[in-house]
This record gives structure tokens, C-alpha cells and sequence, in this order.
């Protein structure tokens, strides 16, 4: 979820003066995909940002707390690792800012039961299910918290993300209209926007999907950490098809296609140029999985020296400064709730 303040478009997202919130969620080890389309923009990023990991949102299913908590330090020494300054972005832990589940609470206060179960996760994961969580019910109100605690205008998220945002929009609406604070309306109304750039890099061994760091199958999925040869052989065995020759259609050569945007996206130079230096899928293969291994070389390196406890000393730095931020929007909405 990456959220931005105030802007047009997604694309003007890189000026100095605006405010930027994005969370990961987690519920695995990172992903190359993760890195293309999340931590190398936050990394590049300029302005007041934001950048959290959401760990109360990966408790809507049933979870093992020894597993989650690891997950969690994962996380946060990847992101360090994938180059994120803690002195540019404050860096936080979402649990450790209170701030978000006091005003979930506030915003359940305006949130129907209705609206909630009509939610695509909870129709498709928890209706009618008696060991469903009550949070899979109410996470949507948790996110709602998560993007207008920060007063930020538009919210740039994929398709999979928009009734979430709605959601958000509804919820700012009916608290402005039934609570106006005292100097004027305690939310932001955010809009939702769709970038036009971003690749969705897609599973090695089923392109019609994302490759997603909560698959239970690694085969698949590059995980950041992954040592080099175990790189080249899911490279190697990455799903293409039987037609000859190299070419860029995504729509007839979905896996061909994942893979040159991945040796694209990892400096192997540009798609035209794998297509015409390479004419069998074996060598365009090991150019990609060079290319794949001299991106995440740094990023392992890094997470090897990072310890886990100077990794928590700069989240909980992180978090203060989220505080600082969130605070008096939370003060705000309270005060105009009468409470
Ligand atoms: P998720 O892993 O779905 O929680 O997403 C965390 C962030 O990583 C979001 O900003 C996503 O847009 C980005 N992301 C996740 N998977 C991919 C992928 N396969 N390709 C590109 N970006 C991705």
C-alpha cells in the first residue's frame, strides 16, 4: 500500500514536499517482485515518508507468533538492506504506533457491519466460517485508519486495492459529516489512483499469477535472500513455452515476457536489446539469472552484517517519528467524537 500527500498523480509522487505512508504486510519473505515494485521506489523516494511495516494486518488469519515475529525482523532488516536511509524516512513497525489501532476503534464507530461483510477477502476467506477472526472482518477499517491518520490525499495502490481505498473514502465522508471537528473536518477524503508505470512480475512457474511472497510454493518465486545458484536453477526451470525464438508478447508469451521484464527491471539492458542479443531461451536465461543475482548480491551482504538489535533501535526511532505525524490527527478525530 503506498499512500501519498497531496498530489495529482501518481507519477508527481517524487516531489520534496509531500507526505508519503507504505506499508508492507508480513507475510513472507520479501520477493524480488517485492523489491522492483515496492522497495526500490521507497528507496528512491524524496519528502516526508512513511515506511512501515503492517504487522497487525498479517494476524486476520490463523498465525504462529514465533513465525510472525521472525517475519517481522525479516522484513525490517531487508528493508534496511535494500538501501532505505532511516535518517531520510522514518521507518516503522505499525504495533508500535498506536495511534492506528486507537483510531480503528474510532472509525469502527462509523463503519457498518454491512459495508464490512460485503469485502471481497472476508466474502471469499471468512463468511459463513465459525473459526473465521473477527479481524478479517474489520481489517478494512484498521487500513482505513492506516491512510487517513496521515491526512494523505491520494493513494496510489493496484486494482486488488481500490475497494479498500472506497472504503476509506466512505468512512472520512460519514465521520466529517456526522463529527465536524471543531477546525473544520478531521479527515482527508483520499482519492484513489492507479500508476501507469510498475511492472507486475509474475510467478516462474504459473505467469497467470503474481509471484507473491505468501505462495506456499517457492519454486516459483525469487525470495530476496535467495543464494545464487538456487537463483539460476528457478530461473532455469522458470515456465516458457514451445514456440521458437525470443519475442516480447505478453498476452500469447506470458512467461517469456515475465521473465524479460525481470532482466529488464534487474539491468540486463532493455527488452529489445535481450531479445536481440539472445535467440535460444537457455542463454537468455543465464543473462537474466546474472542479472537477478548481481541486483540481490548487495542486498544479502548487507542483511548479514545489519543486527537485530540495531535493526529495532532505528524502528523504534521510526516510530516516534510516526507519532509525531499521527497523533494529532487521532487527537483531532477523538476531541471531535466527544470522547
Ligand atoms: P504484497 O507483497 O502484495 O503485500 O505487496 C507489497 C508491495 O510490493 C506492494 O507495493 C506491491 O505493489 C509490491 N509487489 C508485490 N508483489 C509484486 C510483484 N510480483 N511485482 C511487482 N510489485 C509487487
Amino acid at each position: 500500500m503506498i499512500i501519498t500527500e497531496p498530489t495529482i498523480d501518481a507519477g508527481a509522487a517524487t516531489e520534496a514536499s509531500q507526505r508519503q505512508l507504505s506499508l508492507i504486510t508480513p507475510s513472507g519473505q520479501l520477493t524480488v517482485g517485492n523489491y522492483i515494485g515496492a522497495l526500490a521506489q521507497m528507496r528512491d523516494a524524496v519528502g516526508e515518508c512513511y515506511f512501515g511495516i503492517s504487522d497487525l494486518h498479517a494476524m486476520t488469519m490463523p498465525h504462529q507468533p514465533d513465525r510472525l515475529r521472525a517475519t517481522i525482523l525479516q522484513t525490517q532488516r531487508l528493508m534496511l538492506a535494500a538501501g532505505l536511509d532511516p535518517e531520510r524516512y522514518a521507518l516503522f513497525k505499525q504495533s508500535d504506533v498506536p495511534e492506528h489501532t486507537g483510531l480503528h476503534y474510532l472509525l469502527e464507530c462509523v463503519a457498518r457491519v454491512g459495508e464490512l461483510s460485503r469485502m471481497i477477502q472476508f466474502k471469499d476467506k471468512g463468511r459463513d466460517r465459525p473459526e473465521t477472526r473477527m479481524s478479517l472482518l474489520s481489517y478494512p477499517v484498521l487500513m482505513a485508519a492506516d491512510i487517513l491518520l496521515y491526512r494523505t490525499d491520494s493513494v496510489p495502490v493496484g486494482d486488488d486495492q481500490t475497494q479498500h481505498v472506497e472504503l476509506a473514502r466512505d468512512l472520512a465522508q460519514r465521520f466529517n459529516r456526522d463529527y465536524p471537528g471543531q477546525d473544520g473536518p478531521v479527515f482527508v477524503v483520499p482519492r484513489v489512483v492507479h500508476p501507469s508505470v510498475g511492472i507486475r512480475l509474475r510467478n516462474l512457474q504459473d505467469p497467470m499469477i503474481k509471484m507473491s511472497k505468501s505462495d506456499p510454493n517457492p519454486a516459483g518465486v525469487i525470495y530476496l535472500l535467495d543464494p545464487p545458484e538456487v537463483i539460476r536453477r528457478k530461473i532455469k526451470r522458470a515456465v516458457t513455452d514451445s514456440t521458437p525464438g525470443i519475442n516480447y508478447d505478453p498476452d500469447h508469451r506470458p512467461g517469456l515476457a515475465n521473465l524479460l521484464e525481470l532482466g529488464a527491471a534487474c539491468g540486463a539492458g532493455t527488452i529489445q536489446d535481450l531479445i536481440d542479443d539472445h535467440d535460444s531461451f537457455g542463454s537468455l536465461k543465464q543473462t537474466i539469472a546474472e542479472a537477478v543475482i548481481t541486483t540481490l548480491e548487495p542486498i544479502r551482504t548487507r542483511y548479514a552484517e545489519l543486527s537485530a538489535d540495531a535493526v529495532r533501535e532505528v524502528f523504534a526511532r521510526g516510530a516516534e517519528r510516526a507519532r509525531a505525524a499521527a497523533s494529532p490527527t487521532l487527537a483531532a478525530a477523538r476531541s471531535a467524537m466527544g470522547v
